[in-house]
Order: structure tokens, then sequence, then C-alpha cells
């Protein structure tokens, strides 16, 4: 059947086009202006926009809804002089609605002639696009912050490099020099807490980390901070103060992570706290939750910069001294740890010079059965001399390796690459097998597949040394036939204490 010919548009009168189109372009603003600029009809997307009705706005000025700084800058005035001079006028600006409120716009104004070439007024039409601005200027400010901390990453990468560098010249120079390895312990201990942020950053902020809970006690876990950050208060001349509720608190908690919280709250008191100061660490059970409070009266943060503390690459401005140090990362992965904990954290600071308390609460769990781990094993004294094969094609790695587990007493060979190590293996029979994943000719996943093939090798620890600690890699190195997955730089701590267990 055919349609009634009134239904198509095309049968519309000229007027009902018109009503049509303004009643139903309600994302768009369509108003006509007359010459002078006063407003003259009003769609109903202007009326949704801007927030005025068409009895409230027909015969106001234009300039209504520019914000003052434009009407100051006479924008207006020259968006309808551009109109006419070049037949329209694009734009995107600040507007204001009937409330105050402002909105980002992108418009066009187009000046409308009659035959005669007499100027009858002008077309606008415009658009609220103030999420789209507000998206952009979120990634310029990303993109601005992301710059400024790869500016940052490497001079405070630079810096420990410099001691280190320096340290091995003095050496040189110097052989009996003193303290010279303790300056490179020192600057060797600052580079990989950077990339131990580094990693971190991504990691933890995306949710990456699982936590490895358990009972643990909210005493252990101060003591082991206090620990690490003992030479750092030392050297800065601090006293640090920790009191701690006799009671003890436990928590359902990760006791690395934790600790890592505690420390980083610590280091900042210490960081941005002038030579003597006094530092509180308080720790007290309040009803159901953990309340631990580090307080400092070092330099304050500025109420600009509070709300924003927590956010990642935040610092305080510091462009001539950066001695402080630091990533902007700390807090932010400090945040997301209490957070993935189910607990909050909070920073005070009466401002610039008067010192920050940051406050954080964790849940507690009853300490039903009283069994807890404890955060710091010890390491026990044994004898037992192992076959160590060292695989690892950096020369300088392999044999500072090779020197420190002599050191131990063990018996150790080194392969420089992967088939190499495959063949050693053979013939020297180790009871452990050092294994670089990132080995020449043969990966080191391919070399612990094929050891894991021979009998005679059944028994060997195989040990995977990587750059790489995700879960994801943990698990690719378990699946490939590891034992154990330590990431480079291995803390030789840690593995004198893993061999000490093997033996
Ligand atoms: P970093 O210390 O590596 O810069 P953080 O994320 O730990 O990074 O801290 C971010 C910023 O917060 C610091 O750069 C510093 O400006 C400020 N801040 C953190 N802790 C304190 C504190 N206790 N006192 C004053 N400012 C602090």
């Amino acid at each position: 059947m055919v349609q009634p010919a009134k239904r198509s548009p095309a049968n519309w009168d000229l007027e009902e086009r018109w009503q049509i189109l303004m009643d139903n372009v309600k994302d768009y603003a369509i108003f006509m202006l007359d010459a002078d600029g006063r407003i003259a009809t009003w769609n109903e997307g202007a009326e949704r926009i801007l927030g005025y009705t068409e009895d409230e706005i027909l015969g106001r000025e234009f300039c209504d809804i520019f914000t003052p700084e434009d009407i100051g800058r006479n924008q207006p005035e020259a968006e309808l002089e551009g109109a006419k001079l070049r037949g329209r006028a694009e734009d995107e600006r600040w507007h204001l609605r009937k409330d105050g409120s402002r909105f980002w716009a992108a418009g066009i104004v187009t000046a409308l002639w009659d035959d005669a070439g007499k100027l009858r007024g002008y077309a606008k039409i415009l658009r609220d696009i103030t999420d789209r601005k507000l998206a952009q200027e979120k990634h310029l400010e990303e993109s601005r912050r992301r710059d400024e901390f790869l500016a940052v990453m490497s001079h405070e990468l630079r810096n420990p490099l410099a001691g280190i560098a320096n340290a091995v010249e003095v050496l040189r120079r110097v052989p009996s020099a003193p303290d010279m390895v303790d300056v490179v312990a020192r600057q060797t201990a600052t580079l990989r807490r950077l990339v131990d942020d580094l990693l971190d950053i991504t990691r933890i902020t995306t949710g990456k980390v699982p936590l490895k809970r358990e009972r643990v006690s909210v005493q252990d876990i101060v003591e082991c901070a206090v620990a690490d950050v003992s030479a750092l208060v030392e050297s800065s001349q601090h006293t640090l103060h920790v009191e701690l509720s006799s009671e003890t608190i436990v928590l359902d908690a990760d006791a690395v992570r934790l600790r890592q919280v505690v420390d980083n709250l610590l280091t900042n008191a210490a960081k941005y706290s002038p030579p003597g100061s006094t530092i509180d660490l308080r720790a007290e059970r309040v009803g159901n939750e953990l309340l631990l409070t580090v307080r400092d009266n070092g330099i304050g943060i500025s109420a600009e910069l509070l709300p924003r503390i927590f956010d990642m690459f935040i610092q305080a401005d510091r462009t001539l001294d950066r001695s402080q140090g630091g990533l902007g990362i700390g807090l932010t992965v400090t945040q997301r740890i209490v957070q993935m904990h189910g607990g909050s954290i909070e920073a005070k600071s009466a401002g610039v010079g008067r010192g920050s308390e940051f406050m954080i609460r964790l849940p507690v769990v009853p300490d039903v059965d009283g069994t807890m781990s404890t955060p710091v094993a010890s390491t026990t004294s044994q004898k037992k001399v192992l076959k160590i094969l060292v695989a690892e094609d950096n020369r300088d790695s392999a044999a500072t390796i090779a020197i420190l587990l002599g050191s131990l007493g063990h018996q150790v060979e080194i392969a420089h690459d992967g088939s190499e190590a495959l063949k050693m293996a053979g013939e020297y029979q180790p009871d452990v097998i050092l294994v670089d994943l990132g080995l020449p000719v043969l990966s080191g996943y391919d070399v612990a597949k094929r050891i894991r093939q021979q009998s005679a090798l059944r028994k060997a620890c195989l040990i995977a040394v990587t750059g790489y600690g995700s879960p994801e890699d943990v698990e690719r190195s378990k699946k490939a036939g590891f034992d154990h997955h330590m990431v480079k730089p291995v803390p030789f701590a840690e593995l004198e204490k893993l061999l000490a267990a093997l033996g």
C-alpha cells in the first residue's frame, strides 16, 4: 500500500520542515541572531544545552552565553565580525549556561545575507563536547606526567650509577681506599629499589600482584621495617620513636607487601625531614582495625598537593634540589597495597614546613590459635659443599657470582651459552644449576626442559635467574622444570639461604 503523501518530508511545507528540524535536533543548539547580535530563534537542543527557555532568551544579547573572560576579550563581537568577513567562523570555547556553569562547545556561526546583499542576521550551531575536552586534558596531563617521570627516572638512575662509577675509579687509582665497598653496596641498594619500584608500578597498580596472605603480627612487620630504614634514619641523625600496643595485633596479610608499605612511609618521613628530626610510628588496635600512624615534623605537604599525593608520579616541586630522590610512585604503590588488603590510607599535613602524618587502617583478625608466620627465617649453618653450575652469558655476572659461591666453599663451573650448559651439566653432574633464562644458542627454558629429561640429573636443583618476575614468568619457568625463580640482581643472602636449605 502506498504511504499517505503527507508523511513524506518532501511534502511538508517550509514552516513545518523548519519546526520539525528544530524540535528534533536535540544534540545541537541551533539558533539565529538578528543583525545586531540579539537572539531571535531558539531550538530544543539550545534549551537542553544552555538551560534557557525560548521565552527567557529571545531578544537577549548573544554575549550572554559567553564567559566574562571572553567578553573582556571582545570574543562575541569578533566571532560575528569573522562570520561577516569570511562567511562563517568556527571555534571551540567555554560557554556559560543559565545556571552559571561552564561547558566546552564546538560552534560555528554563519552570516545570513538576503538577495539584495543586506546582512539579515546570523545562524549559530553549537555542541557540548565537554567530555571530549576533559578526556583530552586528562590524556595531556598524563603524558606530561609520564614525560616528567621518564626525566626524573633517568636522573634518579644516574645518581647511584655515578656513585658506583666513582667508587670503581677510586679503587682503580687507590686500591686501599677505605669504605668504597660500602659506597658500592649502598648505591646498588638504591638502584635495586628504583628497579623494584619500576616493576611494582605496573604490576601493583594494575592489580597483577597476587597477595600471599597469612597470619602476620603487626609487631613483626614493624620490627622488620624499622630495621630496613635504620641506616637511613641514622645517617640523617633522626630519632625514630616506635610505640606498639602490648597486645599482639594479627592481620591476614602479605607480610612482604605490608613491610614495603611501612618501609615507604618511614623512608619518606626520613627523606622529607631536615636532619635531626623526630619520626613517630604508632600502631594500635582501634575496634576491629589496626591504626598505624607515621608522623614526622619535616617539610610538610602543601594544601594544593595533599589531595593528589597518592596519584602516580606526583611529587612536590623541587626543580633545583632533587637530592631526596624517588620516582613519585611510592605512595601510589603503598595505597594500592593497603587497598588490596581491604584497608585505607590517609595523609594529613598542616602545610609546608609543618610536618606530615600518614594513617593506615587495616582490618584485624582475632588471633584464634595464635599460629603466625614470622617474616624473617633464620639461616642455619651448614657446610655441605655443593657442585654448582652457573649458566650465564654475561661474563662479569658469571665471574662474580662464581667467586661469591666459591667463597661459601662450593665448587663452581661456568657455562656461557645454553648448549655449553647442557654439555657441562652432563659431564659435571652438578647439585645445583643457576640458569640465566636469556642464554644464547639454547634458551634457559630449553636447557631446563632437556636437563629434566636426563635421569642422571633428575635430582639437580634448577634455579632460573632472570630480569622478569611477574607471576606469569614464574609459572612459565616452573613449567619448564625449574625449582626456583630468582629475579636479577639476585640478593646473595637469599641465594645463600636457599643453598643452605639444599645442603
Ligand atoms: P617519592 O618519594 O619517590 O618522590 P612518593 O610517592 O613516595 O614518591 O611520594 C610522593 C611525594 O609526596 C614526594 O615526592 C613528596 O613530595 C611527598 N611526600 C611523601 N611523603 C612525605 C612526607 N612524609 N613529608 C613531606 N612530603 C612527602
